[in-house]
């Protein structure tokens, strides 16, 4: 029996963990593949206050080691369901809690276009700040319109030789600021109002097809493509318990409660507007807070 089962040792679970351990309650974080989340795979965090330029690496890595050392648990095993009655299945084992914490953010979106899974790791990447210096003088493209592709494109411009930034429409979500800073780089190009309708290449990644509004194609040479088109969320396996929202985002009325008693969401996993480090922290000590508080 523990009392809180956090899903998911991405920021907003650690930080709830940290939260719990720290009310004396005993806690055991899950967590299906690696901790960090995706801020793991950010080269430099520049929008978390007080921590200007810390890489997400050391900051997933420090954040890890800090929620082991106040004494909660953390196990590497695939939550497959989870009960009204707080009872969590994995892959190894069954656990019963007297809350649950569903922190299981969110991953990257795929293309879904022919020959997509087949070129990963041989041309196709989702992650620039992992596979980067593998185009160190080639020519890449990143695709999408978002922080990440932004960023991404950013990261890429001093290690290749040519960057394109396509994207299907002719203005960005990402912040302001990095659209300024990516038009200052001579070296990167941006294809707008386009879309990418096939993937080239036998062995590896050899070219990119892109349609744009007025429905002319151009086929561009490319060593790598990073695709950088959003997340979608994790939380088909819990939609027997909980509301979930048409695009699978924890549906929450207050940021914190599901619709049932004693299970909370914190971090990307939830309907919210704002996904970023600082808010996904602030979900998971609000969340732990109030769960700690309500806890028979
Ligand atoms: P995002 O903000 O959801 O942006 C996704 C982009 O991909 C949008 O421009 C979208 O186009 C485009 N897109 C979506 N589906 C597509 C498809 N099928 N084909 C082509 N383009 C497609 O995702 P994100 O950039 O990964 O960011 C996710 C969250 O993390 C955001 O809240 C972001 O602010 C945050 N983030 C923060 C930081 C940071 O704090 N420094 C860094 C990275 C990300 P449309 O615009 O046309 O919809």
């Amino acid at each position: 029996m523990y009392d809180i089962i956090i899903v998911g040792a991405g920021p907003a679970g650690l930080t709830a963990a940290i939260y719990g351990v720290r009310a004396n309650k005993k806690v055991l974080v899950l967590e299906g593949k690696a901790y960090g989340g995706q801020i793991i795979n950010a080269e430099k965090i520049d929008n978390y206050p007080g921590m200007p330029h810390i890489s997400g690496f050391d900051f997933a890595t420090s954040l890890y080691k800090q929620t082991l050392e106040l004494g909660a648990e953390i196990k590497l095993e695939k939550v497959l369901s989870i009960t009204k009655e707080k009872v969590v299945v994995t892959n190894k084992n069954k656990y019963q809690a007297k809350a649950i914490i569903l922190a299981t953010g969110a991953e990257n979106r795929k293309l879904s276009l022919a020959n997509e899974n087949r070129l990963i790791g041989k041309g196709i990447s989702y992650c620039a700040t992992c596979d980067g210096n593998f185009y160190k003088g080639k020519i890449v493209a990143v695709n999408g319109g978002g922080n990440t592709a932004l960023s991404d494109a950013l990261y890429l411009a001093p290690i290749a030789s040519k960057v394109y930034l396509i994207h299907r429409r002719d203005s960005f979500k990402a912040e302001a600021k990095l659209v300024e800073d990516l038009k200052t780089k001579d070296n990167v190009e941006l294809i707008l109002n386009s879309s990418i309708t096939s993937l080239n290449g036998d062995d590896k990644l050899e070219s990119i097809t892109v349609i744009d509004d007025n429905e002319n194609t151009h086929n561009i040479k490319v060593d790598g493509l990073f695709v950088a088109i959003g997340q979608i969320p994790q939380n088909d396996i819990f939609a027997d318990t909980i509301d979930i929202s048409l695009n699978g985002y924890i549906k929450s009325d207050d940021g914190v409660h599901t619709n049932v008693p004693g299970i909370y969401v914190a971090g990307d996993a939830r309907v919210k507007d704002l996904r970023q480090l600082t808010t996904a922290i602030n979900d998971g000590a609000v969340s732990a807070d109030i769960a700690v508080k309500e806890m028979i």
